[in-house]
């Protein structure tokens, strides 16, 4: 499931391919995923030039000249890839087809269940779902201060919350891990009882290990627009390294189910 990097890098990747290229055709597989009726999306996107494409939360949006932004979310998981002119989408794959006015096109596949919405250019708020997420962690809207703030009162696990997009935008069950050891807490821990240095260290965990996972271009089966797969699985400090040893202290990583999601930990690194 695409997390905050990988998205970070697939909008870089598209801006980067697509900017001032038009949109020529589109072929819509499975109308469910779009917001509106395919016929009113076709004849609103045919013709528009991409302006640029970033990131915010688990989406990427893509800019058309005038009026609309396009809204991009794989759900569980997917692909947005560059394709040549001469090949050919499989229907029953690929959800959304653009065609580009070069030739080239943008095929859309999830695995599950993704969405491809149209959003009034500089209306994010009206929409349901972008308007509920909380702050980006990478942006300076998060301040430790911030986060103090956000944590009062909250007497979950500390994971919960950092998972819920409506408290921050785009951390999700790779990058949980990571951080929630460079920060030493244990993925229990009451979120209330953080002192000020520990969420101090929270916050400077979670723009390290994001910002990690931009640099290593991603997680595990996580791609850019043209194909290139995240390598980060390979810098992962403690998640999915069960019966490893700590980087920090040696000691073997543990792994702990909780309802449906597993945490992985250093058991002396994180009490
Ligand atoms: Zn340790």
């Amino acid at each position: 499931m695409p997390e905050l990097p990988d998205i970070v890098i697939l909008a870089r990747s598209m801006d980067q391919a697509l900017r001032s290229q038009s949109i020529a055709s589109v072929a819509v597989h499975q109308s469910k995923c779009l917001n509106r009726p395919a016929e009113d999306f076709c004849q609103a996107v045919v013709s528009r030039k991409f302006q640029r494409a970033w990131q915010r939360g688990k989406w990427v949006l893509a800019d058309l000249d005038r009026d609309w932004t396009l809204a991009f979310n794989l759900g569980m998981g997917g692909e947005v890839r560059l394709h040549r002119p001469d090949e050919v989408p499989n229907p029953r794959r690929e959800r959304v087809v653009f065609g580009l006015d070069n030739g080239e096109q943008l095929w859309v596949h999830f695995w599950w269940f993704g969405h491809v919405h149209l959003i009034p250019l500089g209306d994010l708020n009206g929409h349901h779902q972008l308007a509920r997420l909380g702050p980006e962690p990478l942006s300076d809207d998060l301040t430790p201060q911030r986060l103090r703030q956000m944590l009062q009162g909250k007497r979950g696990a500390i994971k919960k919350y950092l998972l819920d997009q409506s408290f921050i935008a785009g951390i999700g069950n790779v990058y949980v891990q990571d951080i929630l050891w460079h920060a030493r807490l244990h993925p229990l821990r009451p979120a209330n009882t953080l002192v000020p240095a520990d969420v101090e260290r929270l916050h400077r965990a979670i723009r390290q290990v994001l910002g990690e996972g931009i640099r290593w271009g991603g997680g595990p089966r996580e791609y850019d627009v043209w194909g290139n797969e995240g390598t980060y699985t390979e810098h992962l400090q403690v998640g999915y390294r069960t019966g490893e040893p700590c980087p920090a202290c040696g000691t073997v990583v543990e792994e702990l189910r909780v309802g449906t999601t597993t945490s992985y930990l250093c058991p002396r690194c994180q009490t």
